[in-house]
């Protein structure tokens, strides 16, 4: 039942071009959820609601609190959310990630919303962070493009340009150790660095 259920939001995802996660990175990242014994997520970027249901299916002591500033979106992810019976474990919040004060703590920080912000988004939420928490970043390969951007418009290239900021940004912080995992669209692992 839930499988057909999450077939019909990846079709719906398909059919309206939102960019939901593709499956080699969802699966990397429920895994690294079961692996990791991680307990509370952080989501930038709902969407439809996907990646948060995904994450909250792992297993019933899972809490992921998910942020959409795009209300037609925000309204589908809710609708979803209650579909799925699990509104008991995902609390989505219609608000602008950068305007939003969040206080508590998470042990994984998901990063999936405007690529052009992805450097405001992480130094904004790192100190969100439990002691061996862990920032995890979507779409670093934004469909091969970061690669080669030659046959691109302008505006695209500037997006590129952020990423690949993003991307050097992480590789020169001292203060967190980044894995970069060829899977899905690109995704990057960000751990604090032992002191
Ligand atoms: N994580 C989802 C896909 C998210 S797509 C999944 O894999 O299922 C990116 C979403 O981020 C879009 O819906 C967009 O509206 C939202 N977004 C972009 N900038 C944002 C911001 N500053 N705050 C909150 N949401 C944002
Ligand atoms: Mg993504």
């Amino acid at each position: 039942m839930v499988h057909i259920q999450l077939e019909s939001l990846e079709k719906y995802a398909k059919e309206n071009h939102v960019p939901i996660m593709l499956k080699d990175g969802i699966n990397y990242l429920t895994d690294y959820i079961k692996k990791n014994n991680i307990q509370n997520i952080l989501e930038i970027g709902s969407a439809i609601g996907y990646s948060a249901i995904k994450m909250a299916l792992v297993n019933e002591n899972i809490k992921v609190t998910t942020i959409e500033k795009n209300k037609t979106m925000y309204e589908i992810a809710l609708k979803n959310i209650n579909n799925f019976n699990l509104s008991s474990q995902i609390c989505i919040l219609n608000e602008d990630a950068l305007d939003v004060d969040i206080v508590d703590k998470y042990d994984l920080i998901f990063i999936d919303a405007a690529k052009s912000q992805y450097i405001k988004f992480f130094n904004k939420f790192k100190d969100n962070l439990t002691a061996n928490g862990v920032i995890i970043t979507d779409n670093l390969n934004f469909h091969g493009l970061v690669k080669d951007d030659s046959n691109c418009s302008r505006n695209t290239r500037q997006l590129v340009r952020k990423i690949r900021n993003y991307i050097t940004f992480l590789k020169e912080n001292t203060e967190f150790k980044t894995e970069f995992i060829e899977l899905g669209d690109g995704i990057s692992v960000s751990k604090k660095s032992e002191l």
